[in-house]
């Protein structure tokens, strides 16, 4: 899904782990929350189907938080109504605009995405497009020529894993997957 923030910027909800959204739990849910981990940890006679049951009320608990990248205004779903979201306005200009970000921060492990069209889709700018999801900045993502574009991936690739800070990778290139790695740690 997505939607737009009262400043214009379209805001995205299509993958996971994104920077700019959390998952809020009430308090009054908190308790009975952590009873329903504890119950999946320790009971080993639940079956499938009430594992499921206590997942999904678990889950259920929480309502999604975004923060917009571009203005810092925090949005929140509505308890009743989730399709409704409020919108609230930073007080100061100076607020971090990453305030969902990991608590590992720069640390956090991230993935690595890149994409190669010879023929440019109308709505692209580059042929080219390296999205290094993680919580340090890299330049140099937007392409035009192949060989760079490769060359640049495997740096950024190198760098991330030599940072302790991926859990997974991949390229495609014409929609072959040309590079797939995931972390022996997952
Ligand atoms: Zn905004």
């Amino acid at each position: 899904m997505h939607f737009y923030c009262i400043c214009g910027k379209r805001i995205t909800d299509q993958t996971d782990f994104l920077s700019y959204k959390a998952h809020v739990l009430p308090d009054q849910d908190y308790e009975d929350f952590w009873n329903g981990i504890d119950q999946l940890v320790d009971d080993e006679t639940m079956n499938h189907r009430e594992k499921e049951n206590i997942r999904f009320s678990c889950s259920s608990m929480g309502r999604y938080m975004y923060q917009c990248p571009e203005c810092g205004r925090v949005i929140l779903e509505d308890i009743e109504d989730n399709s409704k979201l409020h919108f609230f306005k930073p007080e100061s200009a100076v607020v971090s605009k990453k305030l969902l970000v990991s608590e590992k921060g720069k640390q956090w492990k991230g993935l690595l995405h890149a994409e190669w069209n010879d023929e440019k889709p109308d709505w692209r700018e580059h042929k080219g497009y390296i999205m290094p999801g993680c919580n340090l900045e890299y330049d140099n993502t937007e392409f035009d020529d192949k060989e760079s574009f490769m060359e640049r991936y495997y740096e950024i690739f190198e760098d991330m894993v030599s940072k302790g800070i991926i859990r997974s990778a991949m390229m495609r290139v014409n929609n072959e997957r040309i590079h797939i790695w995931r972390s022996d740690e997952n």
